[in-house]
């Protein structure tokens, strides 16, 4: 419920003579496309959204509005899956969105680190970190509009993770507003500090539950100066759960993505996404996209990468490849993954999973999942896609194709909980990447280990008494 002694018109004038009129929006046309998810399910509302333009002002506005007793939710480009960036009526919240931050405060090649205020883009980040010969690996769909807080925030994966890890490997320090509005300046290059709880990682992966990123130290790495990519044609999943063994063996560890994608989804992007070209002569079953990387222009990797899938030929497991001759054929390999999420766009309601699995039971899940899913709803298209080499499945189901859109996306809930409980049998995740959010917090109170609840809800309640850092985000209320 919204705090009932609020008083909202007390709390809107403080916060206009803090942050100005511009920082302060309530006007329901402007607010609008803040209030609604990514994913078009949910709508929330707020009061006002507040735009604060550096630490100080995100310190003290949410000072005042734990004063008052309003919560809070951060947001950054709302570019999540989960909804944990939408404010729902019942909670009264302030949104507070963070895209005025933007600085880069510090980059130093040497030390391999950079510091930016969390509204940067996440874009904007990699293109710094080239502009002095360096790599920020952290790469996604939504990189041309999602903000490193939310990245942070939600621990996000990605294309690289296989190389380089998650959100969370890439951090070295972290700046934090606390929900009473304090600020824990924990910005450091370190790459060694053993001084106690290493306090950012309650915050990396916390989706704004415990307080406000508002700036971080993030490590950077060479640039790969050669890279070959390949879209190949393979005997199935375990053939490509083998591939990825093999290659990773041969290229001295220099695979950097390793994605899996179905026909069916190379089918939907043919039909519904612009520039994509099938690279094969044949169709197949199943594919997968690889890019190899390395530090080191000697021409070593194109030969490394031949051999493989000549090899992995003779034993069976490649039918077909095609390898990106120049920069040019590599990019349009690539557009063909980017544009798996597009074309399902277009073919009716899809009930969606992002699941992870240990990456050699990914064959069986799939094998069991499908079964299951095509057994539940007849007629039924699964576009099961994504980071292979991570474990992890966007484990989508469009709907069959004379469906009713909302009578099937009705059944999202029981379809979901039945391929979580095969994911969780096989000692897998409900969510690899995009975090619990809202949508999440049941199925994950569900399939969690009660203690393993009681100890976040203990960590919320340590920070966060009141409760009014994104409530009911995460963990149960
Ligand atoms: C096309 C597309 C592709 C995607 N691909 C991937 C992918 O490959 N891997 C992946 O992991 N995700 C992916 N995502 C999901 C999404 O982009 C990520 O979750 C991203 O990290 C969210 O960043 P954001 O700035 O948009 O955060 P938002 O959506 O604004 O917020 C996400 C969560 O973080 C909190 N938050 C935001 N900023 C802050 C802050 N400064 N301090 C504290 N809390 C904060 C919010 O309250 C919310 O709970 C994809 C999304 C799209 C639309």
């Amino acid at each position: 419920m919204p705090p009932k002694t609020a008083d909202y018109d007390a709390l809107r004038r403080d916060l206009i003579a803090l942050l100005g009129e511009k920082g302060v929006v309530d006007d329901s046309e402007t607010l609008s496309p803040f209030l609604k998810d990514q994913r078009g399910r949910y709508e929330g509302q707020t009061p006002f959204m507040i735009r604060p333009a550096n630490t100080e002002e995100v310190s003290r506005a949410v000072a005042l509005c734990a004063e008052a007793g309003v919560p809070l939710v951060p947001q950054g480009g709302n570019t999540g899956l989960v909804a944990g960036a939408v404010p729902f009526p019942e909670d009264g919240a302030v949104l507070i969105n963070l895209g005025r931050m933007n600085r880069v405060r510090n980059l130093d090649p040497t030390d391999y680190s950079i510091t930016v205020e969390a509204g940067c883009i996440l874009q904007s980040v990699q293109q710094a970190a080239e502009a002095v010969d360096r790599l920020f690996p952290l790469s996604l769909g939504a990189e041309g509009s999602c903000q490193i807080g939310g990245n942070l925030s939600t621990n996000a994966g990605g294309i690289h993770v296989l190389r380089y890890g998650n959100a969370r490997d890439l951090v070295l320090g972290l700046e934090v507003v606390l929900p009473d509005g304090r600020v824990w300046d924990g910005l450091t290059a370190l790459r060694k500090d053993n001084t106690g709880y290493d306090l950012k990682h309650l915050f990396i992966g916390g989706e704004g539950t415990l307080g406000i990123i508002t700036a971080a130290t993030l490590k950077l790495f060479p640039r790969p100066r050669e890279t070959a990519v390949a879209f190949i044609a393979v005997a199935g999943p375990a053939a490509a759960v083998d591939l990825l063994a093999r290659a990773r063996e041969a290229s001295g560890d220099r695979v950097a993505a390793f994605e899996l994608i179905p026909r069916i989804g190379l089918d939907f992007a043919l039909r519904h996404v612009n520039g994509i070209e099938d690279p094969l002569a044949e169709t197949h079953d199943w594919y997968v996209l690889t890019e190899l990387a390395s530090g080191q222009a000697d021409g070593s990797l194109r030969p490394v990468l031949e051999d493989l899938l000549a090899s992995a030929c003779e034993d069976g497991l490649v039918i077909d490849a095609a390898l990106a001759a120049n920069e040019r054929q590599a990019a349009a390999f690539w557009h063909i993954r980017e544009g798996l999420v597009e074309g399902q766009k277009f073919e009716g309601g899809s009930i969606k999973h992002d699941v992870s699995v240990p990456v050699s039971k990914v064959p069986s899940f799939l094998d069991q999942a499908l079964t299951l899913v095509k057994e539940m709803v007849p007629g039924i298209r699964p576009v099961p896609f994504g980071h292979l080499g991570d474990g992890n499945i966007h484990f989508n189901l469009s709907q069959p194709e004379d469906a009713d859109r909302e009578a099937y996306l009705g059944r999202w809930d029981e379809v979901n909980h039945a391929v979580h409980s095969l994911v969780v049998d096989l000692g897998g995740s409900i969510s690899a990447e995009h975090g619990i959010g809202f949508m999440k917090v049941a199925e994950n109170t569900r399939f969690k280990a009660p203690l393993e609840i009681e100890m976040m809800q203990r960590v919320k309640a340590a920070l966060d008494p009141k409760n009014l850092m994104n409530p009911g985000k995460v963990v149960p209320r």
